[in-house]
């Protein structure tokens, strides 16, 4: 009889932990980048972790990949052109894509296996690779963004592994001031940044280098995600003009489907607990 096994996330400071039971592991690679694992769970689907961490499953999936995509691209007056640093999985790159304004989709991830492991093991998010607006490449975020010239993006994505190993200067002033320099006028950067529960410290700190780099903007979202830590997370967009209203007739007449995201989903997204207002004010 097969005992049951479960992979487990620990959270250190939060003391807690999160469990999925898993059938088998279907893979597991130290890539040049991380450590990469694919289970089979029981309930979730396919799981991908990443140094030990959770990225993605194919049950839970669609929060953060719509979260991370509809808000920004439905604030952003007219936006053509998007970069996603990170995001290896291609789930943000197909949410963005179903935008027909949008004309060129780039997505610079520093670690090839992510996204070739993701083909196997998450195909349903892979689907939109071969639309031509699409571009893939594997180098470092952070260098794409510092070689790159003024006025060359509308939106940049920021779907990263957590602030340690390569994705740790992806959360620092010196990136967003080069990310600052090559967006266009109403460029918007957009970035997960973690729980508000388990991560207030690290995303006071995010919102103060984004405004130290001159954004001058700011607006945190907030989304269910059971399969990271505290089950809550977020995202964290800032803008170089003003984020006060968002194209609510275009989101409520949205040409494509999604599975969570809509126009009541976003306001509801923008409310802020108490204690969120606290810490920021
Ligand atoms: N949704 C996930 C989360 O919040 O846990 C993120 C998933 S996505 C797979 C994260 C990707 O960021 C990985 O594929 C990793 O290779 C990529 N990444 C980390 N550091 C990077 C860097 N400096 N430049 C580009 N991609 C990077």
């Amino acid at each position: 009889m097969n005992e049951t096994q479960w992979f487990t996330e620990e959270v250190p400071g939060a003391e807690s932990a999160f469990s999925l039971k898993y059938k088998k592991k279907l893979h597991e690679e130290q890539s040049e980048f991380q450590h990469i694992e694919i289970y089979e769970t029981e309930g979730f689907g396919n799981l991908m972790v990443i140094d030990g961490c959770t990225m993605v499953s194919t049950r839970d999936n669609f929060f953060y990949h719509e979260m991370m995509s509809h808000p920004v691209l439905f604030t952003h007056p007219d936006p053509k052109r998007v970069w996603i640093i990170g995001g290896g999985d291609c789930g943000t790159l197909k949410e963005v894509l179903k935008h027909r304004s949008v004309e060129q989709a780039v997505q610079i991830d520093i670690d090839e296996r992510v996204t070739r492991l993701a083909e196997i093991y998450f195909p349903e998010l892979c689907e939109s690779n071969n639309d031509p607006r699409a571009e893939l490449k594997f180098i470092d975020g952070i260098k794409w963004v510092k070689d790159a010239a003024p006025n060359s993006v509308d939106i940049i994505i920021v779907d990263s592994t957590d602030p340690i190993g390569p994705a740790e200067g992806l959360f620092n002033e010196a990136f967003y001031h080069d990310c600052f320099a090559c967006l266009s006028e109403h460029g918007m950067l957009v970035q997960q940044s973690e729980s508000a529960l388990y991560h207030m410290k690290l995303i006071g700190e995010m919102r103060h280098a984004m405004s130290s780099a001159g954004f001058a903007h700011l607006q945190t979202l907030f989304f269910p995600q059971c399969i990271y830590p505290s089950g809550w997370w977020s995202a964290t967009i800032a803008g170089k003009t003003s984020l006060n209203q968002f194209r609510e007739l275009d989101s409520a007449d949205k040409r494509f489907d999604t599975t969570y995201y809509n126009v009541d989903i976003h306001r509801a997204a923008l409310a802020q607990p108490e204690f969120f207002k606290r810490a920021i004010a």
